[in-house]
């Protein structure tokens, strides 16, 4: 741990209360309880002390886009908070399987078959089951990772049938400069269509519109910690 900066603890704790209370007031204008949104403070390339000051103002949910930084920044953390969850929200190659299910509790990316058969592997051989959740294109962008919208309901199934995983979730990452309602929209209607229950979608400008479409878990970074040094 680094030595907390007042300054910076007080910073830290302050706008978390702030995204808390946004999220708060989100679920209310939706009629929803703020307890069924899980805020997952995005911690990729924030400098430790922003990080330790978020643990010291009870964050929880971390969540990471490549598995080398997040081994880096938790592996020793990891000991001090038995109650941390760790989400991968980033694209996983196959050959960091064994270390993505060491490590995180929840892989949100899952979105080929490939990853699939790595996962299931090391999952067995770890006797460590991170939560599951599938990566939706929802705007079938060329560049972007995760599963086009029309074979996500057969991937799903595939992922029951064949490797026996229980999925939790959908995930998505809207195109940059589109309205992000109607991706919302799309992967809530994925998710009751498929009988999944979780929803991660919205980020730190767009998270209380996801919530309005059923966000269960808002993945906020720069609006939390500062802008990414
Ligand atoms: C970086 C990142 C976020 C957080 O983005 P902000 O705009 O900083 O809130 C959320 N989700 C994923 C997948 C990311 O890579």
């Amino acid at each position: 741990m680094t030595d907390l900066v007042p300054d910076i603890a007080a910073e830290i704790a302050e706008r978390r209360t702030a995204i808390l209370q946004r999220i708060a007031a989100a679920a209310q204008t939706a009629r929803r309880s703020a307890s069924d949104i899980a805020l997952v403070a995005v911690s990729k390339v924030q400098p430790d002390d922003r990080v330790d000051a978020m643990l010291a103002a009870g964050q929880r949910i971390f969540g990471e886009n490549r598995v080398q930084e997040a081994q880096a920044r938790w592996s020793g953390r990891r000991a001090n908070y038995p109650d941390l969850e760790l989400r991968l929200v980033g694209p996983l190659q196959s050959n960091k399987a064994g270390d993505a299910v060491a490590l995180f509790d929840v892989i949100e990316t899952l979105d080929r078959d490939s990853l699939a058969r790595a996962l299931r592997k090391e999952i067995g051989k770890q006797g460590r089951t991170p939560r599951l959740f599938i990566q939706v294109n929802t705007g079938e962008e060329d560049q972007k990772s995760g599963i086009p919208p029309q074979e996500t309901a057969g991937f799903i199934a595939r992922m029951r049938r064949e490797y026996g995983f229980a999925i939790d979730g959908l995930m998505c990452i809207p195109p940059v400069g589109e309205p992000a309602g109607p991706h919302f929209a799309l992967l809530a209607d994925l998710a009751r269509a498929c009988g999944v229950e979780k929803l991660s979608m919205g980020m730190s400008g767009d998270f209380e519109t996801a919530i309005r479409f059923g966000a269960t878990s808002v993945r906020v970074g720069t609006a939390l910690f500062g802008e990414r040094g």
